[in-house]
């Protein structure tokens, strides 16, 4: 429980309800909220409204308040947060891990990177020049992968999907001597519209137009005037998808910040050259329009086959033909126009994919830690930073929603298995009396979306294996006809009285945090995302040695691709496990986002939007558990080690027959007794206010 300021503000601690019923938690989360207190406590997690303006509260002198400092000795803030994850890294050599979610807009990566911030400011006190690079990276890596991963945009549910988790390295010191960054990227497709209209992309094209030297856009054979492309002027029909008015006035200088990033983490002047053309290709590409034959608009793909370093004839040959192996005879097969436009789409959303990927990988190579001996140094500890989106429901959810609402259900159960099993286990194991808490436990959700043979992804993934063609309908079909007897699965067809299964292609999944209904429109040619062959080859063949690294597979011959590649789904599921694995070694602390309304209001608190994200986030239910549970533990042995000298009857040793009877009498001896439990191996504080006078008595000696 954090220190309580003054009551107007509110309870600093959810801990602290008299009553743990959703409006009370609704009133405290607004009193604080209104009153500029955006941060709240539930134990060890913090709760953070996005406040929609400026708070003087990430200062210096801020940081110094925080630093080194327990827990519940400040107020609720992030860095408080950093501090504990950092303390039990640097004191407990504890991998630690912060994960932020929440939705789009609700202000995660703002708080990734006040946490960053924090962390840089504390460390180094040496000021060491590795160290200091490393810091510089971590830092300026942020503004490069927001360049081309996120975008501003007036409607925040219009930017792509990107979740990004970092790992920081510390040496013995506690000082960061690398990193790692994994990302999880998941464009936004939406219905009628290609990829193209991706905001991001579209930032990407509008800093580089505004922002590129005379020069280089000639070299680009780009024109500086941003209305020549119908397709990133604001005034564009794709009106929902345009960029924000705000967004383009400091693009120039964006473009350079960006520019200066890359060239601090260390990308060569080729690289960086490599980059903008790429992008530029990809603008060209959109502009390419199969309306008229090709040849009409053969000098488009002159200048896509010169940024790309190969040649016309055969990036010509790519976007209409596709080579097809029938038996042991090859052929090229002529595209139709929509097969044509659905290549070429393809095509860029690859292109940047790569791109995208292969900048993560440029960054990692840079600031991965090399030549930590640990037989000399120690070990060598982690804190992750986990960014990502929280649980979606939108009128129409598709493939999108299904892979981040399954993302969420891994990180819940997660959080279940870490905070309320683990705790609950824990009080059994030691014989302290609990009232059992009931928690839905959502491992059967998982098991719905990521078994094997018999989860939703198997079985799109069989649907998708099919040779001819596959529908839609088909792989709803198969749904219906394995999952038909599963509680938290149903269909229009399973359940046609249903009245909220409006249309056939529905179904819907009853997820821990609600029920979402889900098109499978779109499910089958999403999840095969696939790139015709000959698009990898004419990369691979490039003579720009930076595009061929990003195109190894490209390689085979048409007649050499046996393997088919792993489905978007497969590769979701596969990274989503080894993200959570990965967290499950840490020690996990939590920051639930939550965003206070749709506007952008620093004044408006919707209250039913944010009671919908209190209850996504399950935070009644972790207050529960932590009010039923204690802040702090520790076995007798070492709670005697620390704290011995406080009491005559301890110090300096005791003649009582064990650990426990002499914490007993310690605890006695300071009247603490109504605020602890005794286990079998450990003493239990309920507060972390005995703890807190407990270190006062400890430092006054
Ligand atoms: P998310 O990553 O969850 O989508 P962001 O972190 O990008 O959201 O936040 C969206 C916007 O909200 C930011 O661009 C900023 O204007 C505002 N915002 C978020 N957190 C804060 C904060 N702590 N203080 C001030 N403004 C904030
Ligand atoms: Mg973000």
């Amino acid at each position: 429980m954090a220190e309580q300021e003054s009551l107007e503000f509110g309870k600093a601690d959810f801990v602290l309800m008299d009553t743990v019923t959703m409006p009370e938690f609704m009133a405290n989360l607004r009193l604080r909220f209104e009153k500029g207190r955006i941060y709240t406590f539930i134990g060890e997690v913090v709760v953070s409204v996005n406040p929609y303006k400026n708070l003087n509260i990430y200062g210096r002198d801020t940081i110094e308040q925080y630093r080194g400092r327990e827990l519940y000795e400040r107020p609720p803030h992030l860095f408080a947060i950093a501090d504990a994850a950092y303390k039990a890294m640097k004191r407990r050599s504890k991998d630690t891990c912060i994960v932020i979610s929440g939705e789009s807009g609700a202000g995660k990566t703002e708080a990734s990177k006040y946490i960053m911030h924090y962390i840089a400011a504390i460390t180094n006190p040496g000021q060491r020049a590795e160290v200091e690079r490393v810091k510089n990276i971590l830092l300026k890596s942020n503004c490069v992968l927001e360049a081309f991963g996120n975008a501003k945009t007036n409607r925040n549910d219009n930017s792509s999907r990107f979740g990004k988790y970092m790992d920081i390295n510390f040496d013995f010191k506690g000082d960061p001597i690398g990193g790692h960054i994994n990302n999880y990227l998941l464009e936004k497709k939406k219905e009628g519209f290609s990829f193209f209209h991706s905001p991001c992309l579209k930032l990407l094209f509008v800093q580089l137009l505004q922002g590129g030297s005379d020069q280089m856009l000639r070299s680009l054979h780009l024109q500086k005037d941003a209305s020549a492309y119908s397709y990133i002027s604001p005034g564009s029909l794709m009106s929902q998808t345009s960029l924000s008015p705000q967004c383009s006035i400091n693009d120039g200088a964006e473009f350079k910040a960006v520019a200066d990033a890359m060239k601090v983490i260390g990308f060569k002047q080729e690289e960086i050259q490599t980059v903008y053309k790429i992008v530029a290709a990809i603008l060209h590409l959109v502009t390419s329009c199969f309306c008229g034959e090709l040849q009409r608009r053969g000098n488009v793909v002159s200048i896509i086959a010169d940024l790309l370093s190969t040649k016309s004839d055969m990036v010509e040959k790519a976007l209409l033909f596709r080579t097809v192996a029938t038996g042991r005879d090859v052929i090229d097969k002529q595209h139709t126009e929509q097969e044509a436009t659905y290549g070429r789409d393809a095509f860029a959303k690859a292109i940047y994919e790569r791109l995208f990927a292969w900048i993560v990988t440029h960054i990692n190579d840079v600031i991965e830690v090399k030549n930590y001996d640990t037989t000399v140094h120690g070990k060598n500890t982690v804190i992750g930073v986990l960014d990502i989106y929280g649980f979606e429901i939108f009128d129409n959810n598709s493939f999108e929603q299904f892979c981040i609402n399954y993302c969420n259900e891994k990180l819940q159960q997660l959080f279940i298995q870490l905070v309320l099993k683990q705790e609950q286990e824990e009080y059994q194991r030691e014989g302290i009396p609990w009232k059992h808490i009931d928690y839905f436990n959502n491992q059967v959700i998982v098991d719905l979306v990521e078994q094997q043979h018999k989860g939703i992804i198997s079985i799109l993934d069989d649907a998708c294996m099919n040779v001819g063609k596959v529908t839609d309908e088909m792989f709803l079909e198969a749904l219906n006809n394995k999952l038909g007897k599963h509680a938290h699965f149903s269909s229009r067809k399973l359940c046609a009285t249903d009245k909220t299964l409006e249309f056939d292609r529905d179904f819907r999944i009853k997820h821990y945090a609600g029920d979402v209904i889900y098109s499978v429109t779109g499910f089958i040619d999403k999840n095969k995302d696939t790139l015709f062959q000959d698009f990898k080859r004419l990369m691979y063949n490039s003579s720009n040695p930076v595009l061929k690294m990003m195109w190894p597979e490209g390689k085979l011959s048409i007649t050499e691709v046996t393997k088919r590649p792993l489905t978007a789904a497969t590769l979701f599921k596969n990274s989503m496990i080894a993200l959570v694995d990965n967290l499950a070694s840490k020690e996990p602390y939590y920051v639930r986002c939550i965003k206070p309304n749709d506007k952008k209001s620093p004044q408006l608190f919707d209250e039913e939007r944010c009671r919908h994200q209190v209850e996504y986030l399950g935070l009644l239910e972790n207050v529960r558990v932590r009010r039923a549970g204690f802040a702090y533990r520790q076995t007798y042995e070492k709670f005697l080690h620390r704290y011995k000298m406080i009491s005559e009857f301890t110090w300096p040793n005791h003649d009582l027959p064990s650990d426990k009877d002499a914490v007993k009498k310690l605890i006695e001896c300071h009247g603490f007794q109504h605020d602890v439990a005794y286990g079998k191996t450990k003493i239990f504080i309920r507060t972390p206010r005995t703890l807190f006078t407990l270190e006062e008595l400890h430092a006054k000696m």
